[in-house]
Protein backbone atom coordinates (compact mmCIF):
# COMPACT_ATOMS: atom_id res chain seq x y z
CA UNK A 1 0.00 0.00 0.00
CA UNK A 2 2.78 2.44 0.81
CA UNK A 3 4.21 1.75 -2.52
CA UNK A 4 1.44 2.77 -4.19
CA UNK A 5 1.14 5.97 -2.04
CA UNK A 6 4.29 6.70 -3.15
CA UNK A 7 3.70 6.42 -6.81
CA UNK A 8 0.89 8.34 -6.59
CA UNK A 9 3.05 11.13 -5.06
CA UNK A 10 6.06 10.80 -7.43
CA UNK A 11 3.37 11.07 -10.14
CA UNK A 12 1.30 14.35 -8.60
CA UNK A 13 4.98 15.94 -8.00
CA UNK A 14 4.81 19.26 -10.20
CA UNK A 15 1.66 19.34 -10.59
CA UNK A 16 -1.18 21.53 -9.82
CA UNK A 17 -3.94 19.50 -7.56
CA UNK A 18 -7.15 20.88 -6.06
CA UNK A 19 -8.00 24.10 -5.41
CA UNK A 20 -11.38 26.32 -5.10
CA UNK A 21 -12.60 25.97 -8.38
CA UNK A 22 -11.77 22.39 -8.24
CA UNK A 23 -14.03 21.89 -5.06
CA UNK A 24 -16.87 24.28 -6.98
CA UNK A 25 -16.45 22.51 -10.06
CA UNK A 26 -16.72 19.00 -8.17
CA UNK A 27 -19.89 19.95 -6.45
CA UNK A 28 -21.46 21.06 -9.70
CA UNK A 29 -20.44 17.88 -11.39
CA UNK A 30 -21.98 16.16 -8.47
CA UNK A 31 -25.56 17.94 -9.06
CA UNK A 32 -25.39 17.66 -12.92
CA UNK A 33 -24.86 13.56 -11.82
CA UNK A 34 -27.97 13.06 -9.27
CA UNK A 35 -29.92 15.55 -11.64
CA UNK A 36 -29.03 13.43 -14.71
CA UNK A 37 -30.26 10.44 -12.88
CA UNK A 38 -33.94 11.56 -13.23
CA UNK A 39 -33.59 13.31 -16.52
CA UNK A 40 -31.26 11.01 -18.65
CA UNK A 41 -30.52 14.05 -20.49
CA UNK A 42 -27.79 13.67 -23.47
CA UNK A 43 -26.75 17.59 -23.03
CA UNK A 44 -26.34 16.84 -19.10
CA UNK A 45 -24.53 13.49 -20.32
CA UNK A 46 -22.04 15.78 -22.57
CA UNK A 47 -21.84 18.80 -19.89
CA UNK A 48 -20.75 16.21 -17.41
CA UNK A 49 -18.07 15.02 -19.56
CA UNK A 50 -16.67 18.30 -20.41
CA UNK A 51 -16.70 19.07 -16.98
CA UNK A 52 -14.48 15.71 -16.02
CA UNK A 53 -12.24 16.59 -18.40
CA UNK A 54 -11.50 20.03 -17.67
CA UNK A 55 -11.50 19.25 -13.87
CA UNK A 56 -8.66 16.45 -14.56
CA UNK A 57 -6.91 18.78 -16.90
CA UNK A 58 -6.43 21.60 -13.86
CA UNK A 59 -5.76 19.04 -11.35
CA UNK A 60 -3.05 17.10 -13.64
CA UNK A 61 -1.71 20.33 -15.25
CA UNK A 62 1.92 21.22 -14.77
CA UNK A 63 1.11 25.13 -15.40
CA UNK A 64 0.54 25.90 -12.08
CA UNK A 65 0.89 29.83 -12.40
CA UNK A 66 -2.30 29.36 -15.33
CA UNK A 67 -3.93 27.33 -12.91
CA UNK A 68 -3.71 29.69 -10.62
CA UNK A 69 -4.84 32.58 -12.20
CA UNK A 70 -7.89 30.80 -13.20
CA UNK A 71 -8.65 29.84 -9.39
CA UNK A 72 -7.87 33.81 -8.45
CA UNK A 73 -10.23 34.91 -11.36
CA UNK A 74 -12.96 32.48 -9.74
CA UNK A 75 -12.35 33.13 -6.08
CA UNK A 76 -12.91 37.16 -7.02
CA UNK A 77 -16.21 36.12 -8.86
CA UNK A 78 -17.40 34.07 -6.30
CA UNK A 79 -16.66 36.98 -3.89
CA UNK A 80 -18.55 39.05 -5.33
CA UNK A 81 -21.52 36.84 -5.85
CA UNK A 82 -21.35 35.96 -1.97
CA UNK A 83 -21.16 40.02 -1.40
CA UNK A 84 -24.42 40.62 -3.59
CA UNK A 85 -26.02 37.51 -1.77
CA UNK A 86 -25.36 39.01 1.54
CA UNK A 87 -26.06 42.20 1.29
CA UNK A 88 -29.49 41.53 -0.24
CA UNK A 89 -29.92 38.99 2.54
CA UNK A 90 -29.14 42.18 5.36
CA UNK A 91 -31.35 44.53 3.10
CA UNK A 92 -34.41 42.06 3.96
CA UNK A 93 -33.52 41.63 7.39
CA UNK A 94 -33.13 45.30 8.43
CA UNK A 95 -35.46 46.39 6.27
CA UNK A 96 -37.67 47.92 8.78
CA UNK A 97 -34.71 50.10 10.76
CA UNK A 98 -32.24 51.05 7.92
CA UNK A 99 -32.16 52.12 4.23
CA UNK A 100 -28.84 50.80 2.06
CA UNK A 101 -27.43 53.64 -0.27
CA UNK A 102 -24.47 53.46 -2.71
CA UNK A 103 -22.00 55.82 -2.12
CA UNK A 104 -21.76 57.91 -5.38
CA UNK A 105 -18.20 58.32 -5.44
CA UNK A 106 -16.30 54.77 -4.22
CA UNK A 107 -19.93 52.37 -4.97
CA UNK A 108 -19.89 51.18 -1.24
CA UNK A 109 -23.06 49.89 0.11
CA UNK A 110 -23.76 52.09 3.27
CA UNK A 111 -26.43 51.17 5.91
CA UNK A 112 -27.87 53.89 6.59
CA UNK A 113 -30.62 54.71 9.95
CA UNK A 114 -34.05 54.87 8.33
CA UNK A 115 -35.33 58.52 9.58
CA UNK A 116 -37.54 60.80 7.23
CA UNK A 117 -36.42 63.37 5.22
CA UNK A 118 -33.01 64.67 3.75
CA UNK A 119 -29.73 64.03 5.32
CA UNK A 120 -26.35 64.71 4.44
CA UNK A 121 -24.26 61.63 5.07
CA UNK A 122 -20.44 61.04 5.11
CA UNK A 123 -18.95 57.84 3.33
CA UNK A 124 -16.79 55.91 6.02
CA UNK A 125 -14.28 54.76 3.17
CA UNK A 126 -13.40 57.76 0.93
CA UNK A 127 -14.99 60.68 3.61
CA UNK A 128 -17.02 62.41 0.38
CA UNK A 129 -20.20 63.81 1.88
CA UNK A 130 -23.32 63.74 -0.20
CA UNK A 131 -27.14 64.14 0.47
CA UNK A 132 -29.56 61.26 0.71
CA UNK A 133 -33.51 62.05 0.72
CA UNK A 134 -35.17 58.79 2.76
ZN1 LIG B 1 -17.43 56.47 -0.59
Amino acid sequence: MNKFRDKLIQFMYGRYGADELYKFMTAVLLILLIVNIFAKSLVIGLLIAVIIVIVYFRVLSRNTEQRRKENYAFVQLAGKVKHFFHINRLRVRDRKDYVYRRCPECKKTLRLPRRKGQHTVCCPQCKKTFKVKI
